[in-house]
């Protein structure tokens, strides 16, 4: 499998309270499939992909991404691993407001080893014609499509969704649903994804339903629909 993760556990203690976030966490997604995890917040979204994209680390259990196992990595190896083949999305995009949409891509190509060309990502996502704006003169979809251009350029090979269409509406969510099936489709690109709308899990592989740190259904969907099709 290309991810497998085994009895993940993670705590977080604030003052004398210790929370267990993560309760030993199985889960697994083969090389170019689209995961979708679906919880309600606080379930411990966040936790797991940042585990995963070597943001944090777990207390005990096992992360394995395309045969390395991640848990063992210390922080130097850790940081490599992250910079060399993790693409992370977020909910509030996180671009340098001072550099405009190209700008904004090279941060991240300048310091990749094969990075794809901004001309081509910016073509996959549409925005050749805006590659000259500052963020704050983009659509909030226009920007989450500037941060998937950003992921993307390295050519991750695992690409990590948190929350990516929490603070956009209908329209524009199906739109950024449909770059990402299609970046899986044309680059191969394994897509795991976190959200809290059901209706997402039709447009992935597998899908993983969280409660409260514990996975409580994992279910392998045979027939993945187009996003243009999902409706909630
Ligand atoms: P989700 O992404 O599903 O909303 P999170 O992974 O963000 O869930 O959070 C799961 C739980 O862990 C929440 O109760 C949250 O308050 C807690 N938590 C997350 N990060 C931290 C942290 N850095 N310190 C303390 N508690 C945290």
């Amino acid at each position: 499998m290309y991810i497998h993760i085994e009895d993940l556990e993670k705590s977080y203690t604030s003052g004398s309270v210790k929370t267990k976030v993560l309760k030993g966490i199985n889960l697994q997604l083969a090389r170019a499939e689209i995961g979708v995890i679906l919880g309600p917040s606080g379930s411990g979204k966040s936790t797991l992909l940042n585990i995963i994209g070597g943001i944090d680390r777990c207390d005990t259990g096992k992360a394995i991404v395309d045969g390395d196992e991640i848990t063992n990595l210390n922080d130097k190896e850790l940081t490599e691993y992250r910079r060399e083949h993790i693409g992370f999305i977020f909910q509030f995009y996180h671009l340098i407001p001072n550099l405009n949409v190209k700008e904004n891509i090279e941060v991240v190509a300048n310091i990749s080893r094969v990075p794809l060309k901004i001309d081509d990502v910016l073509h996959a996502v549409q925005l050749e014609d805006k590659k000259h704006r500052f963020p704050r003169e983009l659509s909030g979809g226009e920007q989450q499509r500037v941060s998937i251009a950003r992921a993307l350029v390295k050519k991750p090979k695992l690409l990590l969704c948190d929350e990516i269409t929490g603070a956009l509406d209908y329209a524009t969510s199906r739109e950024i649903l449909k770059f990402l099936q299609q970046i899986n489709k044309d680059y191969q690109t394994t897509i795991l994804m976190s959200t809290h709308n059901t209706a997402l899990r039709a447009m992935a592989n597998r899908v993983y339903k969280l409660r409260s740190g514990e996975i409580i259904q994992e279910t392998i969907n045979d027939a993945a629909v187009p996003a243009e099709r999902i409706e909630w």
